[in-house]
């Protein structure tokens, strides 16, 4: 079998690799329908975040289950799944309240873009759709793998309600599609902060009813002249820098949350500031489990189409290409082909 394989900074290789295999008797091994690119993969790509020696890339999936572990009771060879990029019980504690990518025994599933892969933990991760899916809605469930579970946790964390006024720090597909999660989620006015023009087209088709395209101290006066002086009560940090965040919770009101799921570089908020924002701060790696469920059936029932946040599509074995593509901002997020 050959997969992606990142060798340092902007060598990504396709390349012959085990074939994965039934390991744990709680284990799945995946036929990939589609995998993709996502933006938390540029940081090593980009050698921000270094990595130790050559490691097979990509933790995005749906496909149909090949073979199951002896443990594995209700997952069953030949269903489609989708699962999250933390394997989970789902039953311990954490898990139960909502939390399974804090689960006790959490594992990462990597190496997803290839054209098989074992999940770990396969009854507590994968959940499987009623029917094998048509092509044309495989792209939608892919992104529930990763970005859309994650644009959706981003709003549910700061707490959009019906009527709410939302701002979205940060154009990329996990933005995009928070802003298509507060639209969903009730959201009365979207404010989406861009500077690209083909990313604020599609802002506004998932739902944004204004863009801002000035960033940092510019981009929270932009907010708040919006705003009447209020600042937004729900705001979405979708990007992880320090900047980002800063703008995040200067830009929401006194009361109003930031649900924050970029992950952080450099990010260090000072105590004494915080104190008097009156604003609250919830985030983490997402939870994508516990919106899987859910948000397949908005896709199966035509309400969302997250799928669009794709706008390129390559054979696995063009991967490379998919990453310089996202790399120079060419495109928002490369769909693969096995
Ligand atoms: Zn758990």
């Amino acid at each position: 079998m050959r997969g992606a394989v990142l060798y340092g900074p902007r060598d990504v290789r396709f390349e012959e690799r085990d074939a994965p295999t039934i390991i744990e008797p709680t284990d799945a091994v995946i036929r990939m329908s589609a995998t993709c690119i996502c933006g938390s993969d540029l940081w090593p790509y980009r050698g921000i975040n270094p990595i130790a020696g050559p490691t097979p890339m990509g933790h995005e999936y749906c496909g149909i289950v090949e073979d199951v572990g002896r443990a594995v009771a209700s997952i069953k060879p030949g269903q489609f799944v989708i699962g999250s990029f933390f394997a989970s019980d789902n039953t311990c504690p954490h898990c139960r309240a909502g939390y399974q990518s804090s689960c006790r025994h959490r594992a990462l599933v990597g190496g997803a873009q290839a054209p098989a892969l074992r999940v770990p933990l396969a009854d507590g991760t994968l959940v499987a759709t009623r029917d094998v899916p048509s092509d044309d809605a495989i792209p939608s469930l892919l992104a529930l793998s990763d970005v859309m579970g994650t644009g959706w946790f981003a709003a549910d964390a700061a707490n959009v309600k019906a009527g709410a006024t939302v701002a979205v720090v940060g154009d990329g597909a996990v933005g995009l599609l928070g802003v298509l999660s507060a639209k969903q989620m009730g959201a009365g006015r979207i404010m989406a902060m861009s500077r690209h023009a083909s990313r604020q087209k599609l802002a506004r088709e998932f739902g944004a009813t204004d863009i801002v395209t000035e960033r940092g101290d510019e981009g929270v006066a932009r907010i708040k002249d919006l705003t009447k002086g209020v600042g937004a009560d729900s705001v979405l940090e979708c990007v992880g820098t320090h900047e980002s965040m800063m703008q995040a919770i200067r830009s929401t009101r006194p009361g109003g949350s930031v649900g924050y799921v970029g992950v952080p570089h450099g990010v260090t908020l000072n105590g004494e500031e915080l104190f008097y924002t009156h604003v609250r701060l919830h985030g983490g790696p997402a939870p994508v489990r516990r919106f899987l469920p859910d948000l397949i059936s908005l896709v199966f029932n035509g309400k969302i189409n997250p799928g669009k946040v794709f706008d390129l599509t390559l054979p696995l074995d063009h991967v490379a290409e998919g990453y310089r593509a996202m790399d120079e901002r060419r495109a928002i997020k490369t769909l693969l082909r096995p």
